[in-house]
């Protein structure tokens, strides 16, 4: 249903041109750490768009006000997986609110600046494609980890 062979590294490079203007207004330093002969994986594009989105926009957020904000992106071919992993160096994730991240609605952002379902949508979506997503998290470092099997 709406599968076709993705190329990860095109949707997070323009999930990144989306995000371009919030990126330079924070002064965020972005890496691209990517594996060069990952393949591509049976997946729906426009949903993994959403994926990278939801989580970059986090990653953004959470370096807001911060000077030396850095956003790293990593790839990887792990067997018959992709791993892609999205790291940033806010503060992290308070243990009493790790656990409740991927709930639908929780949010720790401002009235009218987080609706708290952008990890409940990233959840499913990643679920759909029958993989997994794991966040590690501590003061000054916070890794998302989705790892999707590549598929045929
Ligand atoms: P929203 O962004 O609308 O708040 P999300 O479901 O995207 O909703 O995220 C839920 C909560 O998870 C955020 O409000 C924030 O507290 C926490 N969070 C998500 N990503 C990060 C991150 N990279 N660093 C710190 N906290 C995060
Ligand atoms: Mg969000």
């Amino acid at each position: 249903h709406g599968k076709q062979f993705a190329d990860i590294h095109n949707g997070i490079r323009s999930t990144l041109k989306m995000l371009q203007f919030k990126i330079r207004n924070a002064n965020v330093q972005v890496v691209e750490n990517f594996d060069s002969t990952l393949p591509e994986i049976n997946a729906m594009i426009g949903e993994l768009n959403q994926v990278w989105t939801n989580l970059l926009d986090n990653a953004l957020d959470a370096m807001e006000g911060q000077k030396n904000g850095k956003l790293v992106i990593t790839t990887l071919r792990n067997k018959e997986c992709v791993r892609v992993t999205i790291s940033d160096n806010g503060p992290g994730i308070p243990e009493d609110v790790k656990s409740r991240i991927f709930d639908p609605f929780f949010t720790t952002k401002q009235i009218g600046k987080g609706t708290g379902l952008g990890l409940d949508v990233v959840m499913r979506i990643i679920k759909q494609h029958k993989g997994a997503v794991k966040v590690q998290s501590r003061p000054g470092q916070t890794d998302f980890i989705v790892e999707m099997p590549i598929g045929h």
